[in-house]
């Protein structure tokens, strides 16, 4: 622990820090020795001057703390994942026994793990989906008068898919409905925040590819993805293989997840179209960490490694030319904790060669920008929300520093982290 603390900004009381290094979570550089004023409903002043007297508590003439040495940066935001589901769990038996609970367990389970992101510093969450409506409960619970600390939450409740093909377990069919437009408006009464569409199928990890053909047509998606937009909600698409990932794109979705297999030249239309990727390394690498856990022979493992080289590559390629890259761990699947295998994803986008700052920015700014959530977070900025990090472990060095001690601000309230971290039911 610290041998200071960052008063908490109750009763009106404002707070001005002066830090060494700022991560405002849009530059391409960090800023050094700023000026941050702020009260519990939102950034007052960012700024290399000493804020104007108006701005301060009354008679305040100094920072409340001046810290040299320490990084300030936006509270970050997981952009993929499934409240519904345990990551940290490996077991199969123990996790289809766990989705067999009823929706209210789910839920409850769901709950005990708010608290603890907000804690490791993850201030907001886009759910990717679930058919038990844990992400609009959650989503509910923050709106609500009795909100526990927890992240903000942004649902689109069950998925879309074709009956038959991937994605029951969090998805709901379009054969259930009279058009896609019906199927779309039943989500959108349901609370959807935004429109998740299951466009392909998944990696057949034992013949390295995806093997099944698209279960969308480019047409369905356009026209599913028209609709949304006619209820002012963006389209989110899990696509992997170069077939689906170009109806996806065609279609006009607003971001691609997951793209494995994604080809240079699509990256570039991705580019053109402002279709931000997600890539979610995290699920396949742990597939890669526990390989005897999950039974895997070694060309299975080649196979894995193989994926991820190539997507490490695409990664790189990505940023370079432009791409708005959006982290987002697919926490909840296999070995995917939630809010560690967070921080995990972040570690694997450094590794497959981004710089910290540019995984800190796909992390904050890139993503509230492109992504549009209700509220103001992302960026450390005047007007933005009081939930960040401060850390005295440098995430520019790595962003692995992120898993050690901090403060993590949230809405002017202190909450301080050690290295150690209780993982339980995450
Ligand atoms: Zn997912």
């Amino acid at each position: 622990m610290e041998n200071f603390s960052i008063p908490p900004a109750t009763d009106g009381r404002k707070i001005w820090l002066r830090v060494g290094t700022l991560l405002d979570g849009v530059s391409n550089q960090p800023l050094r020795n700023i000026h941050v004023v702020y009260d519990k409903n939102g950034i007052l002043l960012v700024g290399e001057n000493p804020p104007p007297a108006d701005l301060l508590n009354p008679t305040q003439r100094e920072p409340d703390l001046d810290l040299p040495d320490y990084t300030l940066l936006p509270g970050l935001i997981e952009a993929h994942a499934h409240f519904f589901l345990e990551g940290g769990e490996l077991n199969l038996d123990k996790r289809s026994a766990y989705l067999k609970q009823p929706s209210e367990n789910l839920l409850k389970c769901a709950r005990t793990r708010l608290e603890k992101l907000v804690r490791l510093g993850v201030i907001s969450v886009r759910d990717a989906g679930d058919k038990d409506g844990v992400g609009l409960a959650l989503n509910k619970l923050y709106a609500g008068g009795q909100r526990p600390v927890m992240p903000y939450v942004d649902s689109p409740g069950a998925a879309i898919h074709h009956q038959g093909r991937y994605g029951s377990f969090m998805a709901g069919a379009i054969e259930n409905h009279a058009s896609l437009r019906a199927c779309v408006a039943s989500r959108v009464k349901a609370g959807a925040d935004r429109i998740k569409l299951i466009p392909t199928g998944i990696i057949n990890f034992k013949q390295g590819k995806v093997t099944t053909d698209p279960q969308m047509t480019t047409a369905e998606v356009s026209e599913l993805v028209n609709v949304t937009k006619s209820f002012d909600r963006q389209t989110f698409a899990h696509a992997s293989g170069d077939v689906g990932i170009e109806r996806a794109i065609d279609g006009g979705v607003d971001s691609i997840e997951h793209g494995f297999f994604v080809r240079d030249d699509q990256l570039a239309k991705m580019r053109d179209r402002q279709i931000a990727w997600v890539p979610t390394f995290a699920p396949v690498q742990e597939q890669v960490d526990h390989t005897e856990v999950m039974g895997w022979d070694a060309d299975v493992v080649s196979n894995l490694k193989t994926i991820l080289e190539q997507h490490a590559v695409s990664l790189v390629k990505a940023h370079k030319m432009g791409v708005q890259i959006i982290a987002g761990s697919d926490a909840g699947s296999c070995g995917v904790a939630h809010g560690i295998g967070f921080m995990y994803e972040l570690e694997l986008m450094e590794r497959a060669g981004l710089t910290p700052l540019a995984v800190i920015n796909s992390a904050t700014g890139t993503s509230s920008n492109r992504l549009a959530f209700k509220e103001k977070f992302g960026q450390i900025k005047s007007g933005f929300q009081s939930r960040f990090i401060l850390t005295r472990h440098s995430p520019l060095e790595s962003v692995s520093n992120l898993r050690k001690q901090k403060f993590v601000v949230f809405d002017g309230e202190v909450f301080e982290s050690g290295d150690s971290f209780d993982s339980i039911g995450l």
